[in-house]
């Protein structure tokens, strides 16, 4: 029997793996995974929940969360059951995830489950710590990935190890919009027939974040009542309430937890969106939106395109759980980032301290009980890496070229560079 099928949230169509998308809707496509039961190996990696993610081979980079019970942290915000879940790199709390964000249980088993379905080559567009994290892995695996990325995200694209030719980095000169990744990333999918990763649609990086709370279930033999986690696509919430219904479904917990979503102010299109009742449309008012991102601190989390409104995601996601979405200001993130790191001692990035200040908010609102189980996600700890002794290198790009001349002909021109020599 297959380790698992494809089931279309939108209309309950099943698919066989690898696919994408739904024939009849825009649903997210979900993996049914033939073994129900929660029987984590005695693996201390996220390969543990081998059950529960797509790829059936595992890979000896480490990754993984690792689930901390605040005592500091927990006693400033008076909470008596608070669980750090961090997912970044500090060796000293035994998570070493090579670019230190949540990205890496992404990368690593999307690359393991395509080549397992015999896709020996992807496409993805990436504004961050995706671009990295598949960088990574890419050397690692010696798999080829094609990525564009806006000239801005590229001075933070570096990695802990020396890139090999397998990374195909493509930069769109004087852009600093995602959304055009995006769309340049699908042209030269299209163009010259290599499968696009799939971003929220492709069930490996669902199931890889969904082992942060896996790791927590482990730990726990439960479920959270609360889960906090910042957000630019939400893919990670969708993931932490899909894994909660597994779990739940295995007698793991009584019900997914609350999911407290948080965006970065002013940049916050998820959270208007759930708060106003209306969808989003990425393609309304670019100037101002390109405007707001230009004025957050947790630029990972600048996605003007997030899987809301479809079947299967963050919207439902919010609406199964009770969900609650926050904006919170640099100010605010700074603070709570600052207050963690004194009482945690530990430097987190800035999207991790926009999850925190979404805490100390829930707390001083009364949104939270003190007796409350609640895990807080570090998501990563990419800036605070950087001051760490791990060597640096870049990938040199492949190709070059401005976001209005990367047309179809362009593309398959510049075919022979986009594609490593084999
Ligand atoms: C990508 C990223 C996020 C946001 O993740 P989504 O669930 O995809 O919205 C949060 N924190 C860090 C560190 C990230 O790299
Ligand atoms: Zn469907």
């Amino acid at each position: 029997m297959a380790k698992f099928a494809l089931r279309c949230t939108g209309c309950e169509a099943t698919y066989d793996p690898p696919r994408l998308h739904c024939d009849h809707c825009n649903g997210l496509l979900r993996s049914e995974y033939g073994n129900t039961a929660f029987r984590p190996t005695d693996r201390s990696d996220l390969f543990a929940f081998q059950d529960w993610i797509p790829a059936s081979m595992p890979s000896d980079v480490p990754l993984g969360t690792a689930i901390l019970e605040s005592e500091a942290l927990a006693d400033e915000m008076g909470l008596q059951r608070l669980s750090i879940a961090f997912s970044g790199y500090a060796p000293k709390l035994g998570a070493e995830n090579p670019t230190g964000s949540f990205k890496d249980f992404e990368a690593i088993p999307t690359m393991l489950y395509y080549r397992e379905h015999g896709i020996e080559s992807l496409v993805l567009a990436s504004a961050g710590n995706t671009a990295r994290a598949f960088a990574y892995a890419a050397t690692q695996l010696d798999f080829p990935v094609i990525i564009v990325v806006p000239e801005r995200a590229l001075e933070r694209l570096w990695i802990p190890c020396a890139p090999t030719p397998a990374v195909r980095l493509v930069v769109l000169d004087g852009c600093d919009d995602y959304a055009e990744a995006i769309r340049v990333a699908g042209l030269i999918s299209e163009s010259l027939e290599i499968p696009n990763e799939g971003g929220a649609r492709n069930v490996a990086r669902r199931d890889g974040m969904s082992t942060g709370i896996l790791e927590y279930a482990r730990r726990h033999q439960g479920l959270p009542a609360h889960y906090f986690q910042a957000i630019g696509s939400g893919t990670g919430a969708i993931a932490t309430w899909e894994a909660s219904m597994r779990l739940v479904q295995a007698g793991v917990g009584t019900q997914p937890p609350q999911l407290h979503l948080s965006q970065n102010a002013p940049f916050a299109p998820i959270h208007e969106a759930w708060t106003l009742g209306m969808p989003i449309d990425p393609n309304a008012h670019v100037a101002e939106q390109l405007r707001k991102i230009e004025q957050i601190d947790a630029l990972v989390l600048a996605n003007r395109t997030p899987p809301f409104g479809i079947p299967g995601g963050v919207r439902d996601a919010l609406s199964a759980t009770d969900g609650l979405t926050y904006a919170i200001t640099n100010a605010e993130a700074r603070e709570a980032g600052r207050r963690f790191q004194r009482t945690e001692g530990l430097a987190i990035g800035p999207a991790a301290s926009v999850a925190t200040a979404a805490l100390f908010k829930a707390v001083e609102t009364g949104t939270v009980q003190s007796s409350d189980a609640i895990m807080l996600h570090i998501t990563g700890n990419d800036r605070a890496q950087v001051d760490t002794d791990c060597v640096k290198h870049r990938a040199q790009p492949v190709w070059r070229i401005s976001p209005e001349q990367a047309t179809a002909d362009a593309i398959l021109a510049a075919k022979d560079r986009l594609l490593p020599n084999r």
